[in-house]
């Protein structure tokens, strides 16, 4: 069958490399060989409280390698850019080409920017621990402190509250988070109660929230585009700092 190549040590990377520890003798000497374009583990629910300063980076990362020895593979840092199945071969970003005999692959999701190029030039998004430390330092720098946040899911009702934690424990006044979301609601797939819930905590942090508002366009003023029946446009921000939904990485 040929040895074991994994893209992607994330959760469920790791996962496996732990039931494919435990399992060895029957791998019947067959290698397994992670694959990831980090040499670090980030354990991505915790990156918005890194984003808001209440957890370090070092918090929520963890080295790939002794891990992944300990579970008796081997790991290579690198970017898979191509998969060929017939040549049963995976093509790092480097140039490495490596075979494979059964390929898994796990490499998560990755920020959905919906082709605004402006938006994936100008905004944060929160894929590993270096784009929360990124963020962090952003909102830390952010001479206005009046922040944008782009999806009312799990992720960016997360990097609101945070944030806007980040500037009641600093006793910034004039600060502002605005959080923007397409549907009708935030958090839209949770039953009421707990909507109503997140919303009241959110006001209390003091997030504005802007349902059925898309980012029509991020330029030097950010525009958000309300689609209501007045379809008025209202100007919220001078500077930047938003987030965006996520979808599965190109492989
Ligand atoms: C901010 C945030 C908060 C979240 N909060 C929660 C939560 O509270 N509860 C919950 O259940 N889920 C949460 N999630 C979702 C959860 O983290 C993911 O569902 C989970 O991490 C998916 O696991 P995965 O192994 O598929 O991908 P990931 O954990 O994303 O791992 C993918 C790995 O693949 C690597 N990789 C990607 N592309 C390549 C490539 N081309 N070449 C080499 N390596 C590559 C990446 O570097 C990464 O290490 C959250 C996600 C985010 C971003």
């Amino acid at each position: 069958m040929g040895d074991i190549v994994v893209i992607g040590a994330g959760l469920a990377g790791l996962r496996l490399a732990r039931i494919l520890g435990r399992r060895r003798r029957r791998l019947e000497g067959r290698h397994v060989l992670f694959i990831d374009a980090k040499d670090t583990f980030d354990y991505l629910p915790a990156l918005p409280d890194v984003a808001g300063g209440r957890l370090k980076a070092r918090h929520v990362q963890e080295s790939l390698a002794p891990y992944l020895e300990r579970q008796g593979a081997n790991v290579t840092r690198g970017e898979v850019v191509r998969v060929d199945t017939d040549a049963k071969e995976v093509s790092l970003a480097d140039g490495r080409v490596l075979g494979y005999g059964v390929l898994v692959i796990a490499c998560g999701t990755v920020t959905n920017f919906y082709g605004l190029a402006d938006v994936q030039t100008q905004a944060f998004k929160l894929d590993t621990a270096n784009d929360a430390v990124a963020l962090y330092d952003a909102v830390r720098a952010h001479p206005d402190k009046k922040f944008v946040v782009v999806g009312g899911g799990y992720t960016g009702v997360e990097i609101a509250g945070n944030v806007a934690l980040y500037l009641r424990r600093h006793r910034v006044k004039k600060g502002t988070v605005m959080l923007v979301e397409k549907a009708e609601d935030i958090l839209s797939t949770l039953p009421e109660w707990m909507r109503d819930y997140c919303r009241v905590n959110l006001s209390r942090l003091k997030v504005a929230l802007y349902p059925e508002c898309s980012l029509a366009q991020v330029g030097y003023r950010e525009v958000v585009e309300r689609h209501r029946a007045d379809g008025c446009r209202v100007d919220l921000v001078r500077r930047r700092a938003a987030a965006g939904l996520r979808r599965h990485a190109p492989l």
